[in-house]
């Protein structure tokens, strides 16, 4: 039989409350790893086992409100099992994010998982189930996060690998079976147009062999198994339309556009690559050569650096590709650098704003009495 499966969105990936009512029209959770996002949820009227709650270096006021939510919460730390009992009491469904430190590689952008400050070590795994038995808990999920944006299909296959037998090893040793297993998010996308899109239904079908053999036949089942993905839902589905204020000519060609870092900083942040395409120039070829920046006064405020482009001029719509996910939602206001307006474009066709640009109003509204 195939496992129930569920995403949980990750919310920070695209925390706009009419996209996540969307995805959860759609039979999505959220994924929420802090106050403001579990305050999204909470207004969306999500409720209970559709809020899964994985933070790190917890407040007590978040597992407070997580757990009146009656959201699953993720402990990440095994200091956390004390914490949480004494500050919310401990929940009657307990997981833990689980950090297979020198067992897995880790990737780019979250690294080594022994540098990693998440989750739980192997040597802790097992007694901190114990130590929530012991405290209450009576149901049980098991989590893991290790890569982001990972596009090797057997990679992800061998995290739900990983988890599978782990969970055979905590039932071995605590008589625990588990509720769900969350094998966490980090599905990547092709930023680049020549990259292959990672294939779903085979990495679906991978993961239900290895549940088959080491959940089912083990008679472990049913457990329930989840992820929590964010840019793999609403990565390639948003776009960073603006206009090119000014083309210069130095040591180098820039394109200097009216959006910088604080609507997308993933190429200043991890030298990520953006596709980028020039309205109605799609066709024309690429012969130039420019760095494509915004206006914030730091140097790495940059979407493309040495990118061939076709002739470009003032006036031309610049659309940077794949920035629904961890672009937006990283927005700054560094340098005074306002975050602008979010359009949703339906199923219909129509387009509508579901954010207002700030403005600097927003901006100066923190300021305690005007000096
Ligand atoms: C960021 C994050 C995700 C989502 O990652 P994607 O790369 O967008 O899939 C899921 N879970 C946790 C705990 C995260 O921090």
């Amino acid at each position: 039989m195939k496992p129930a499966y569920r995403n949980y969105f990750a919310v920070k990936a695209c925390p706009n409350p009419h996209i996540v009512n969307v995805l959860k029209e759609e039979g999505f959770g959220a994924d929420c790893s802090s106050l403001a996002e579990l305050v999204i949820a909470e207004k969306l009227g999500m409720r209970g086992e559709d809020i899964m709650f994985t933070s790190n270096d917890t407040p007590a006021v978040e597992y407070v409100r997580a757990k009146s939510l009656g959201a699953i919460i993720n402990l990440d730390d095994v200091s956390h099992i004390g914490y949480i009992d004494k500050n919310a009491g401990m929940p009657e469904l307990i997981c833990f994010r689980y950090n297979p430190g020198p067992l897995r590689k880790g990737n780019d952008i979250i690294g080594d998982p022994r540098e990693s400050k998440y989750g739980v070590t192997t040597d802790q795994i097992t007694g901190a189930y114990i130590k929530a038995m012991e405290l209450g808990a009576e149901r049980f999920g098991l989590h893991t996060m290790v890569v982001s944006n990972m596009l090797d299909e057997q990679y992800l296959e061998e995290t739900a690998v990983m988890l599978f037998k782990l969970a055979a090893m905590i039932n071995h040793d605590t008589g625990i079976k588990f509720d769900f297993i969350n094998l966490g998010g980090g599905f990547g996308i092709p930023y680049k147009p020549e990259q292959p899109a990672i294939d779903l239904d085979g990495i679906s079908a991978g993961i239900h062999v290895a549940y088959k053999k080491y959940i089912e036949d083990m008679g472990l089942g049913p457990v329930r198994v989840v992820t929590e993905c964010g840019r793999a839902i609403t990565g390639p589905h948003g776009f960073l339309v603006s206009k090119v204020r000014h083309v210069s000519v130095k040591y180098k060609d820039f394109v200097g556009l009216d959006a910088c870092m604080a609507n997308l900083m993933r190429p200043a942040l991890y030298g990520a690559y953006h596709h980028i395409t020039v309205l109605g120039k799609e066709n024309e070829p690429k012969d130039r050569v420019y760095d494509v920046t915004g206006s914030l006064c730091e140097n790495n405020d940059k979407f493309a650096v040495n990118r061939p482009l076709p002739t470009v001029v003032p006036g031309d719509i610049f659309v940077i590709h794949d920035a629904g996910a961890h672009s937006y939602a990283m927005g700054f206001q560094y340098n005074g650098k306002l975050r602008s307006a979010e359009l949703l474009v339906t199923s219909g066709g129509q387009v509508r704003q579901i954010r207002r640009a700030e403005t600097v109003e927003d901006y100066l509204g923190t300021v305690e009495s005007w000096p």
